[in-house]
């Protein structure tokens, strides 16, 4: 396709013609861009959690599409805008099972309607059609110049600013380089937005109609998300290069965007670090629909930039606040009287027999009317737009929402064996090393939100690779190869059954293997540095007491606290071949153990998360659950008389007034007496060494004076 090949190439500077335009728009745009920062209340980022919510659309902006053509090809149907607005819905929202969904993202709760009515009330699709060559355009060609036809299309054809947020698509989107030269650089770029401070004739969005959803390029469908993030005051991350160690006022103005020194140079997404002032120091993150790369790669807004979005919409004095009055939907058919679209997403989709398993409805149009069917599971309200639901045996369920809104629209979804209800509950000890060719194995699951890379099983016979002995197989994620950050990929064990065990003096532990090697980069893009990082993963485990509802975190360790390889990370420079890709020896796994004592009397499940910064493999294997010896001691709460702590693998202690006869002895954590030491302490500060031939792990101190103990956890990493 030479076409595209060679429109992509000629892409490259300026995709997107926002910041470019502005500045010939507004010669002094740096100094107004300032102003309307210090206008601008900068909301701190809400850190919120990743977990779905049952979160109507906070803010509904109504959109009209003006779609100029001159043919066929270049115009737009009406199916197309309606794709659109869906795609719209789906990213700005973070929608899961959509494209739109990301663990990394954050749900920006701003939803686009399609306008049903016109500024005189009368019934309209939101689409008005234009002919180029037509009144009131007239223009001479089908190619629309950005710099001399902009304030006169928009004069010409635009809605009611106050009601109406005015999109329009034109055959080709040409620019002019500078008042000399020809206006004939077409389709280099996508398009332009103004920034809600614009004027209320300037103020909405052009595209060039390759650009738009079904559009002919790579970049057909997200360049409008793009856009209307312009729309809504959101900058592109390297807006100002890497900007001051101050990003609430240097940069894009969002502190959860990590600065970026330059736009990615061809679409691609790659590993660079080009901006050093961000602490702690990530990767760029070009995965974000402000930057510049195709849509398949574009993932999510933050969570910072939502809270710069909702700031632009509630400055009064700028072009977003008319457009959310609560008189607007009705008059412009928008929101609960508009479109409905139904969408719907359940907390986990493999459950057990009377657990409930929760729903979230994230339908566009508001609606108010939720008719839910679940072929048989039994919700706690069928009417709310976000039920708990029951299904009492075993089997696979289809769920249908029906939604309804003011205007009387509805729209139907149904997701066929979308539940599965399983009884099975394993008996300890349960052990599973992946041996067998059937992966995930019996009745556990695997969960990958991102559809990208996931769990896999791994097997290799020579050399056999596995956590122990000649062990082959092992379970893996490929995070050398992931290509983003922040995405998390689980893989969740059956149903254990932990209930014998209330009154028994045993333990119940869990044990883990698993073998890991971080990334440690620096390169040159073109002029640009990307300087030394170590690109890090992490593995967490969670348990859960409701059969996958809600999980508690046990475990967490990431970057070189999770590295096995006796390097930490793997350092790659220059082009990252393959050979930094980490394959653990038979020497390079560590074990872990877990006390799961809390939940006895219980079933659980346990849940293995990897989460993604594209660093290197992780190896998971020879996971295990059992009963073990009660552990000889517990922790305590501090004895009154000393104070102690271990970093590293120094015991330090602080003995007040008296001389005191310390007994020190280390247990590892199957409660195995490993060391023991007696000394005589003076008052004062000691430091002492502890023991550093034992293997990595979690070990107990326990410290006895005068009939006062008290006992330490730590982890030991020798
Ligand atoms: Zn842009």
């Amino acid at each position: 396709m030479p076409f595209i090949a060679s429109l992509i190439l000629w892409a490259q500077a300026s995709w997107c013609g926002t910041d470019e335009y502005m500045k010939k728009v507004h010669p002094d745009w740096e100094l107004r861009r300032l102003l309307m920062e210090a206008a601008a209340p900068i909301i701190e980022a809400q850190q919120r959690t990743h977990q779905p919510s049952c979160t109507p659309s906070r803010y509904i902006i109504p959109l009209v599409f003006h779609v100029i053509y001159s043919n066929s090809s270049d115009s737009i149907s009406y199916e197309r805008i309606l794709n659109q607005v869906l795609r719209l819905h789906e990213d700005f929202r973070r929608i899961p099972e959509t494209p739109g969904f990301s663990s990394n993202g954050a749900d920006t709760e701003i939803e686009f309607s399609l306008a049903t009515k016109d500024p005189n009330g009368n019934p309209t699709r939101g689409v008005v059609y234009w002919r180029y060559d037509q009144p009131p355009l007239n223009w001479s060609s089908r190619d629309f110049c950005r710099e001399t036809q902009d304030f006169s299309m928009k004069q010409a054809t635009g809605w009611d600013r106050t009601r109406y947020l005015n999109v329009w698509i034109v055959p080709r989107l040409c620019v002019q380089p500078d008042p000399s030269s020809p206006c004939d650089q077409c389709n280099s770029v996508a398009g332009y937005a103004f920034y809600p401070s614009a004027g209320a004739t300037q103020y909405g969005t052009v595209l060039g109609s390759a650009f738009f959803w079904g559009g002919s390029t790579p970049r057909a469908g997200r360049t409008l998300v793009h856009e209307l993030g312009h729309n809504l005051n959101l900058a592109h991350p390297f807006q100002d290069g890497c900007g001051t160690s101050n990003c609430s006022t240097s940069g894009d103005r969002v502190c959860d965007t990590p600065p970026t020194a330059v736009q990615t140079g061809n679409f691609s997404v790659r590993r660079q670090n080009t901006c050093t002032n961000d602490s702690p120091d990530l990767p760029d993150n070009m995965r974000n629909y402000m930057d510049y790369v195709d849509d398949d790669d574009m993932t999510h807004f933050t969570a910072g930039q939502r809270a710069r979005a909702w700031a632009a919409i509630q400055n009064s004095s700028w072009r977003l606040a008319p457009l959310v009055r609560p008189t607007v939907p009705q008059q412009t058919g928008t929101g609960p009287y508009g479109l409905v679209k139904a969408y719907f997403a359940a907390s986990h989709t493999v459950g057990c027999p009377n657990e409930p398993i929760q729903f979230f409805s994230y339908s566009m149009g508001a609606p108010h009317i939720f008719e839910w069917n679940f072929s048989g599971g039994v919700p706690d309200n069928p009417s709310a737009s976000c039920p708990t639901v029951t299904f009492s045996s075993p089997g696979v369920y289809d769920v249908r929402l029906i939604v309804e809104n003011q205007s009387g629209r509805r729209d139907t979804l149904l997701k066929t064996g979308y539940i599965r209800i399983e009884d099975t509950v394993y008996t300890l000890p349960y052990a599973e090393s992946f041996e067998r060719t059937v992966f995930p194995p019996p009745h556990s699951y695997i969960h990958n939100p991102d559809n990208s890379r996931r769990w896999e099983r791994f097997h290799s016979t020579s050399p056999p690779r596995g956590a122990y002995g000649a062990s082959q197989a092992s379970m893996r994620l490929l995070f050398f190869s992931y290509g983003s950050y922040g995405e998390k990929d689980s893989w969740i064990t059956p149903r254990l059954d932990l209930r014998p065990y209330v009154n028994t003096s045993h333990s119940i532990q869990l044990k883990f293997s698993w073998a890991y090697a971080c990334l440690n980069y620096e390169g040159q893009i073109g002029s640009y540095t990307s300087y030394n990082l170590d690109y890090i993963d992490s593995l967490r485990v969670y348990v859960s007491e409701d059969c996958g509802r809600t999980w508690t975190l046990l475990w967490e360790r990431g970057g070189r606290d999770l590295a096995t390889h006796p390097a930490g990370c793997i350092a790659a420079q220059g082009s990252i071949s393959g050979t930094a890709q980490f394959l653990p020896t038979a020497n390079q796994w560590a074990t872990d153990s877990i006390l799961l004592d809390a939940y006895k009397g219980k079933t659980i499940k346990l849940r293995f998360e990897g989460v993604s910064g594209w660093g290197n493999n992780l190896f998971l294997d020879d996971i295990r659950v059992d009963t073990i010896p009660a552990l000889q001691t517990t922790l305590s709460q501090p004895a009154a008389h000393i104070r102690a702590y271990v970093s590293g693998s120094t015991l330090y202690l602080s003995v007040p007034h008296e001389n005191l006869p310390m007994s020190i002895t280390l247990y590892d954590l199957l409660g195995r007496e490993v060391w023991q030491a007696k000394e005589n302490l003076s008052s004062g500060n000691h430091a002492i060494a502890l023991p550093t031939s034992f293997p990595m792990g979690v070990y107990l101190v326990r410290l006895e004076t005068k009939g006062e103990v008290m006992t330490l956890r730590y982890w030991h990493n020798p």
